[in-house]
């Protein structure tokens, strides 16, 4: 069974097996969770996202996509790194929000991976509202099937995102459905 947590802080400090990455399709480099991940981790995650764009996204790593490299100097094995969608008011793009969570998810159960932190994807740069993004993320992990990770852990930079995130999970309960 999957536990899910919410701690408010920066995803970089996490002490966990696996980091998701909020990045966008070029893999090298952005602001937000991108820069702080990448400034924290050292050069040694840029050349792997490099060799990953050699070798299997040469044209960019599509949304809603998720693909794993070293966590660099970060105190995590692996950054899984996925690309959210940017919010549209006029287009329902959820769908690929839910993507993000159910590969990174995935990825990281591939990997073997017992602790996994996410950010608060594309609720950044990207634009998605809050409160949506919080009801996703949280909807897609309690129904993704993770064996053999324990823990999910939503990392909150703020306190408005924390709160957003708490309801969410107070409206879809705590546990995963038995099975
Ligand atoms: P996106 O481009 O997918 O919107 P961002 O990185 O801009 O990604 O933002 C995603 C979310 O992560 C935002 O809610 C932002 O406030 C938050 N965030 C930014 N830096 C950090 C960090 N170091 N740790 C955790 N969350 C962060």
């Amino acid at each position: 069974m999957t536990a899910i947590t919410l701690v408010q802080g920066d995803i970089t400090r996490q002490q966990v097996d696996a980091i998701v990455n909020a990045a966008n399709s070029s893999l090298l480099g952005g602001g937000g969770v991108d820069g702080a991940i990448h400034r924290r981790g050292g050069p040694g995650i840029l050349e792997a996202c490099r060799e990953l764009r050699a070798s299997h996204y040469a044209e960019g790593l599509p949304t809603g996509r998720a693909a794993a490299t070293t966590a660099g100097e970060l105190d995590a094995r692996w950054v899984i790194h996925t690309v959210g969608p940017v919010w549209s008011g006029t287009e329902d793009r959820s769908a690929l929000l839910v993507s993000c969570y159910r590969e990174a998810l995935r990825v990281a159960a591939d990997l073997g991976a017992k602790t996994v932190a996410f950010p608060a994807i594309s609720t950044g740069i990207y634009g998605w509202p809050m409160d949506d993004g919080a009801r996703i993320a949280v909807r897609t992990v309690r129904e993704a099937v993770a064996d053999p990770v324990e823990e999910v852990r939503f990392v909150l930079f703020d306190h408005y995102a924390y709160g957003e995130f708490a309801e969410a999970l107070a409206a879809e309960g705590p546990e995963a459905p038995p099975g």
